[in-house]
């Protein structure tokens, strides 16, 4: 989210609020040539870069004081090709709007998270996923992609190099600045979406069960009322229908773009803390969440609880690398306290073996996630290659990727 008074930027803060830069530089490309004639002129004094797109993410991520890169004007579609179902796409485009272009191609995303606002670029940055057995996240889907580097020069990376593209997947805005990204897409179908009330205790007795004949499945948990929201979007016609012992409260369908994301209108803006369980672990860590927001936090945090399962896959720094998880995440209004809250419960993730959601808030450093991530170190070689004197790194990507060994 921009701020400017009297045509003068004055600072830029992120979606809900929680982080504000004060940037020596703020770039707004309008296009790709610009772009790189821009950073081409950049001293290191100017240093660290970093890109944003909507600013959806409240971690170091988006953090700067150097200088600032917005890609809200690097958008559209580039080409297409249908045979392969593959589309390139300029990295500023916001979700919704590739939905809608790709739909004129009869092609879709293979899926959503719960809003479509985001740019394409920052939603693989970061590993951004919807709900899905056999769904992996949105950074997947990538294929290729062209990147600029801190003197301006254009970078590919496609199948032709495995690791680099295992690497670009979820890279955190470290690699460069994606200008193009190539992606892998699915045939347009309409789909629909049938959310159901039951109580917490029945729902997770269904979870596998549900989890496997929907193509999209989740549930919101409320804390206060102990009940649970389950939500499915199959391709029209498909899924479960109807739940024995569940109150049916939605039906709807339409575009995936439309259907899938449920936050259009939300009311107020939140903070949001999520970890990635390995599949096997997220009940016994859903339980101790329960009880312990029962016991400790019900008073202060009416929040939801959102749990969704995400199929694993291969990216370097994915958050479901290695296997299938279940995210748990917890919200809380951003002008309530917040950082008590998930301090407290982060420990429970953390005894789970939860990964953090890169975007979202937690307390983790790079001491603590290297042993998370098998592929920790590959990642840091391809960064060392494509960045080598660390234009993209500020202090607090620094935090998150290099471990304090004392020799700074
Ligand atoms: C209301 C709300 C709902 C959300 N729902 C979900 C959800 O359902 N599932 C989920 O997983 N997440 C969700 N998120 C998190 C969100 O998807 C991520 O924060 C995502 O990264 C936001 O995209 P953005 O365009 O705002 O990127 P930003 O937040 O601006 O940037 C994110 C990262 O990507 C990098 N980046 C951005 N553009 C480029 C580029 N062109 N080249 C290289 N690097 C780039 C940035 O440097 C940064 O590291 C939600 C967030 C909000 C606020």
């Amino acid at each position: 989210m921009n701020r400017a008074r009297h045509g003068m930027a004055t600072h830029w803060s992120n979606w809900s609020g929680s982080i504000v830069n004060h940037p020596r530089r703020w770039l707004q490309p309008p296009d790709e040539d610009e772009l790189r004639r821009a950073l081409s002129t950049l001293a290191p004094d100017d240093w660290p870069i970093r890109a944003v797109g909507t600013g959806h993410s409240s971690s170091g991520v988006v953090e700067v004081d150097g200088t600032l890169v917005s890609t809200g004007q690097l958008r559209g579609l580039v080409s297409v090709d249908a045979t392969a179902r593959r589309a390139t796409v300029r990295a500023g485009t916001q979700l919704k709007e590739l939905g809608e272009l790709l739909y004129s191609h009869d092609l879709m995303l293979p899926n959503f998270g719960d809003v479509a606002t985001q740019t394409i670029g920052g939603a693989i940055g970061t590993g951004t996923h919807g709900a899905g057995l056999e769904l992996r996240n949105l950074s997947d889907m990538l294929v290729a992609a062209e990147l600029v580097d801190a003197q301006g020069r254009l970078n590919t990376i496609d199948e032709h190099d495995p690791q680099r593209l295992r690497a670009a997947k979820v890279a955190l805005g470290t690699l460069g600045i994606f200008t193009r990204v190539t992606l892998q897409l699915e045939p347009y179908a309409d789909v629909e979406r049938r959310e159901f009330a039951v109580h917490t205790d029945h729902a997770l007795a269904m979870f596998d069960d549900l989890a496997r004949r929907n193509r999209s499945f989740d549930f919101y948990w409320y804390p206060r009322r102990d009940d649970v929201k389950l939500r499915m979007v199959n391709v029209a016609g498909g899924g479960t229908v109807s739940l024995p012992g569940a109150r049916l409260l939605e039906v709807r369908g339409g575009a995936p773009y439309d259907v899938i994301p449920t936050h259009s209108g939300i009311p107020h803006r939140f903070e949001e803390c999520e970890y990635a369980l390995p599949a096997d672990a997220w009940r016994a860590c859903f339980d101790r969440v329960r009880r312990r927001m029962r016991s400790r936090w019900r008073h202060v945090v009416g929040w939801r609880v959102l749990v969704r399962t995400v199929a694993g896959d291969d990216a370097l720094l994915s958050p479901c690398h290695g296997g299938d998880r279940v995210t748990i995440s917890l919200h809380q209004n951003s002008t309530l306290p917040w950082r008590a809250f998930f301090d407290d419960m982060e420990p429970v993730f953390r005894d789970h073996g939860g990964r953090p959601h890169w975007a979202k808030k937690h307390g983790m450093d790079a001491a603590g996630l290297t042993p998370l991530y098998p592929q920790w170190a590959a990642f840091a070689q391809v960064r060392a290659v494509l960045d080598p004197r660390r234009a993209f790194m500020g202090a607090p990507l620094r935090r998150l990727l290099e471990v304090d060994d004392g020799r700074a």
